[in-house]
């Protein structure tokens, strides 16, 4: 399991990230759903070790993870702006980080065709990413976070830059993914249909607060307060 403890994270005088407590279970889809500057990105940049919280701690499986390098965490990552490297191949992609974790050539081939085929993408392994359409090259990306087998995988706006239809599918591949190789996924979007869509439990958050937290039916149909209630009404 992944527990965030009190954690605080502040900007000069700002608190973006304000004493929030997390349990998410192994094997869960979460998401992180909230407006704009609420403090989802912060959340899930200092579970990648990217930012360092001011105060609390990060568990993973009871291990106090938050004083490590983003390398030592082992956790996969896709971001909107975490783009691929444009002039390797889509195979040279997958491979790259079980190389920086000192695979066997032998090892990094297998496993990397492994996950190209977990995402479908078996004819591509030659292709650069601007020879692949928007979704194919989400699915490398994809394919690049799950290699090496991470127990969690944190992603930010997936798939933010798709359209409407593809964005669609891509959630259902996504979930497809997970539920096949049981990870734990930290998603973090702004797209309440979105986390209702993929999401076993979903945290709503506000102002570096997590205003409601439950499954996606319980969001939905009882908004505890006026704030969840506003925010999810602006679908209808
Ligand atoms: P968005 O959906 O727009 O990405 P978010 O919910 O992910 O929003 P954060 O990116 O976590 O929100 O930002 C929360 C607040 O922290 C914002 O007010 C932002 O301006 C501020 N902030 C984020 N990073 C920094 C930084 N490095 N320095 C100063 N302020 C920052």
């Amino acid at each position: 399991s992944l527990c965030f403890r009190n954690i605080t994270k502040k900007y000069g005088d700002l608190t973006v990230v304000d004493d929030i407590n997390l349990d998410i279970k192994s094997g869960e889809f979460f998401s992180l759903l909230g407006p704009s500057g609420s403090g989802k990105t912060t959340t899930l940049m200092m579970l990648a070790g990217f930012a360092t919280p001011d105060a609390g701690q990060i568990l993973l499986n009871e291990k106090d993870i938050s004083q490590l390098s983003p390398q030592q965490r082992n956790l996969g990552m896709v971001f909107q702006n975490y783009a691929l490297f444009p002039h390797m191949t889509v195979l040279d992609n997958v491979m790259f980080p079980l190389k920086v974790r000192k695979y066997s050539a032998k090892e990094c081939q297998e496993r990397a065709q492994w996950a190209i085929d977990l995402v479908r993408l078996s004819k591509y392994s030659k292709r650069l990413p601007k020879e692949l359409s928007g979704g194919q090259q989400q699915r490398v990306a994809l394919a690049r976070a799950v290699v090496f087998h991470p127990e969690v995988v944190l992603m930010d706006e997936p798939l933010g830059a798709l359209d409407k239809n593809l964005r669609y599918q891509m959630q259902m591949e996504i979930k497809e993914l997970q539920r096949k190789l049981n990870m734990t996924v930290v998603f973090v979007t702004h797209d309440q249909e979105e986390a209702m869509n993929m999401s076993d439990r979903i945290a709503i958050m506000n102002n570096g607060k997590v205003e409601q937290l439950g499954g996606p039916k319980e969001v939905y149909e009882s908004p505890r307060n006026v704030f969840a209630a506003g925010f999810l009404g602006e679908a209808n």
